[in-house]
């Protein structure tokens, strides 16, 4: 193989930028054509892509966002679609695509796949909901982001004995609530993965005060049944927490263009030397992350079905070290 091809696609995530830095230079130093795709998959069909050398992924590994830029493109997702972004990689010599990308991009890596197309996927998405990889690019500096807000509020929520209800993002999973939640000392979460029931929440509010908390912060998943102000509106509406004040916080994207961490520039340097690696010796079709403290691969078709349950752990501990 001498001609790869590395693009990021979804949710940009940080990290990604040290992954292309990553992959890029370990292609350059086994003798390979390293190419950029822009635009995730919109950029493979468009055949938007440019060589680059080490000095283009220069002065990136400390900026958030992602140099390739990023799409949610629906042309990929037809057959078509697929068969023109082959037709153009094949056009330009690329014998081999790297996607760093969360869910909806390993689907379509693996989509690849099955036509015939050789891919490595790099575990990248801030929701860590990911099956194959323990951790996944951009999460430990999102949770950090989370928790430097949810620690900030809580000086507020204490002066002025106030319930915040922080938002966090996590449509499906609520990895990034329940772990900023436990680090960040919150009173409750709430998770897309547990059942809600706002009256229960209501009883656990009060009876934090009663117990002498001076504030009480609970950390919401966009995604759960309730989102933050959902459970502000349904506590006004029901009359829930009479003589208390209640208001919600919605973190949002934020939590996206941070600063990436240390953790996440090493974890995606790793994973994308790594996947040039598995493209070299030919272990295509799969998933590029990390397993006990190890990289790891995983076949895409495992990756596609596979759901990554939350760590019973740390959901039976919420709820108690929150007394
Ligand atoms: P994040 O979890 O961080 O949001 P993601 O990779 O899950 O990232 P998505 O928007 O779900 O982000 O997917 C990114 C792109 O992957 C889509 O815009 C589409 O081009 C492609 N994709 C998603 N699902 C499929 C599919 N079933 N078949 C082919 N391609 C797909």
């Amino acid at each position: 193989m001498r001609n790869i091809a590395v693009l990021t696609s979804g949710g940009d995530a940080p990290g990604m930028n040290a992954a292309i830095r990553a992959a890029v230079r370990a292609g350059l130093s086994h003798g390979l054509t390293v190419w950029g795709v822009y635009q995730g998959y919109a950029g493979l069909i468009e055949g938007n892509f440019k060589r680059l050398g080490a000095r283009d992924v220069g002065g990136i590994i400390q900026h958030g966002g992602t140099i390739l830029g990023s799409a949610r493109c629906t042309e990929f997702q037809t057959e078509e679609g697929r068969e023109l972004a082959i037709h153009r990689m094949r056009g330009a010599g690329i014998e081999g695509l790297i996607v760093i990308g969360g869910n909806g991009s390993q689907t379509g890596t693996y989509a690849l796949h099955k036509m015939g197309f050789p891919v490595v996927g790099v575990a990248s998405t801030i929701d860590n909901d990911l099956y194959g990889s323990d951790v996944t690019i951009g999460v430990d500096t999102a949770l950090n982001v989370a928790l430097n807000a949810i620690d900030n509020l809580k000086v507020t929520a204490s002066s002025l004995q106030r319930t915040l209800l922080v938002e966090v993002m996590g449509r499906k999973c609520g990895y990034l609530a329940l772990m900023s939640g436990i680090a960040g000392g919150a009173e409750a979460v709430v998770l897309p993965e547990v059942e809600v029931v706002p009256e229960q929440l209501a009883v656990r509010i009060q009876d934090a005060y009663e117990r002498g908390k001076p504030h009480v912060i609970v950390v919401v998943a966009e995604g759960a049944k309730y989102n933050a102000e959902g459970l502000c509106r349904y506590f006004r509406e029901q009359g829930l927490l009479p003589g208390y004040e209640f208001r919600s916080t919605v973190l949002g994207y934020v939590q996206r263009g941070a600063v990436p961490t240390c953790a996440d520039r090493l974890l995606a340097t790793r994973l994308g030397v790594a996947a040039v690696e598995q493209m070299m010796a030919g272990n295509t079709g799969v998933l590029v992350g990390m397993h006990n403290g190890e990289v790891a691969t995983t076949p895409l078709e495992e990756v596609v079905q596979g759901v990554k349950p939350l760590d019973p752990w740390f959901l039976e501990y919420a709820d108690i070290l929150a007394r």
